[in-house]
């Protein structure tokens, strides 16, 4: 949750049974993803002008007379989360799509859906969730719809998410000449026209066997240009994979004529490989799912430097399967999480994604709170705002780590 004292000058205390504040933790990989958490037990949280001024047990804490002290309780305070993969703009999809059956038919049943504006309240609402949940920073796919670009950014700064839009380029083309190339159609007169927007705002792909190659290849070299993080679905379903190979299988039939132009050809290698191959992976790219890597694949990934979104919950939904989420651990890969929207997902809690994962494959709460923070700023290049540390001078918001995730 966000502290609803932003702009009071008190001193407030945050006083609650455990602390886990990260101060001064880098990104994890590797091993030094389950290294031990540093804890504050009894500890008091001190805030200032909406920013945190120390992290500190209760004991040896000297609060100015006037500060507010307000307890928590018998709860593990966390630094709030990052929730590097969804899709606002979806949210009034909720519930409309077929999931349990794969990754064509969850498409199938989402594609007549697409085309009308998205509805304000229920990205208000999505958003209001993450805040409320402990989310803080996200990294959000935009561009789907007509007008979503705008909606999405109003309503992520209404609660106060520090919202990456991912502008999602969608197709073949052809593409107009010159630096309209930069912004996807559907998202190019929001960005333009809005200066915050543009601040927070990065060409993003769809996916390989959806986007053009060079469209995804201009894409991200115009993100390491200007410093910004590109991102695109990667080894999501068996279907991707089947079409990049061998240019057949379900999802080919069903983006014939429709999205793929008539010379379209398989490139004839499998997702990681393609991507590898136009450039795509290193530091600086963020790639969401990951499902479907083999061993050689997740050492190739972790190599590149790219960042890596899992969103489990999404892909249990659809019945696309499970990361290699412990060899991907291993490999010393920059991993984060995401909720992917609610088109695929019951909400937009990430912590959720921790704890499903905490469940399923008994990972370490260590290795699950450090994807949830200090690796998901990483991944969305948020490293030198504090985001995902409670430490002097870094943003005073919080998550509560739900049972499972404590200490
Ligand atoms: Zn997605």
């Amino acid at each position: 949750m966000s502290t609803d004292f932003a702009s009071a000058s008190v001193v407030l205390g945050i006083r609650a049974r455990t602390i886990v504040p990260l101060a001064g933790e880098e990104p994890a990989r590797g091993a030094r993803l389950f290294a031990p958490l540093k804890k504050i037990d009894n500890g008091v949280l001190v805030v200032r002008d909406g920013l945190v001024e120390d992290v500190l047990p209760w004991s040896s804490a000297r609060l100015p007379a006037g500060s507010v002290v307000r307890d928590v309780g018998p709860v593990c305070l966390a630094p709030s989360c990052v929730n590097a993969h969804t899709h606002l703009e979806l949210s009034h999809l909720a519930g409309k799509t077929l999931w349990g059956q794969g990754f064509v038919p969850w498409l199938r049943s989402l594609l007549p859906l697409l085309g009308k504006e998205p509805e304000r309240a229920p990205v208000q609402e999505a958003c209001a969730d993450m805040a409320s949940t402990g989310t803080l920073a996200v990294g959000n796919i935009t561009g789907s719809l007509p007008g979503g670009t705008r909606l999405v950014h109003a309503c992520c700064r209404e609660v106060g998410l520090a919202a990456d839009q991912f502008c999602e380029w969608f197709g073949f083309g052809p593409l107009p000449p010159g630096e309209h190339v930069l912004w996807p159609p559907r998202c190019r007169a929001a960005v333009e026209d809005d200066p915050s927007l543009a601040a927070v705002s990065a060409p993003a792909g769809h996916a390989l066997y959806s986007t053009g190659a060079q469209i995804l290849a201009n894409a991200r070299r115009e993100c390491a240009r200007r410093g910004r993080v590109f991102s695109f679905h990667l080894a999501e379903s068996p279907e991707e994979t089947q079409m990049l190979v061998n240019g057949s299988g379900p999802l080919r039939e069903l983006y014939e004529g429709k999205v793929l132009p008539p010379d379209w050809a398989a490139p004839g290698l499998r997702p990681l490989a393609h991507a590898v191959s136009l450039g795509l992976l290193g530091p600086g790219t963020l790639a969401v799912h990951g499902v479907h890597l083999d061993a050689q694949e997740v050492e190739v990934l972790a190599a590149s430097g790219a960042a890596l979104c899992l969103c489990p919950r999404s892909n249990r939904n659809l019945g696309v399967g499970l990361a290699p989420v412990r060899e991907l651990m291993e490999s010393g890969c920059l991993l984060c999480l995401g909720t992917d929207g609610l088109t695929s997902n019951r909400d937009l809690d990430v912590r959720r994604e921790a704890l499903w994962l905490r469940e399923t494959l008994d990972l370490p709460p260590e290795a699950l709170v450090r994807m949830l923070t200090v690796n998901g700023a990483a991944a969305l290049n948020r490293r030198g705002s504090g985001v995902g540390r409670l430490q002097p001078g870094s943003p005073a918001a919080f998550c509560v780590l739900p049972e499972g995730l404590t200490y």
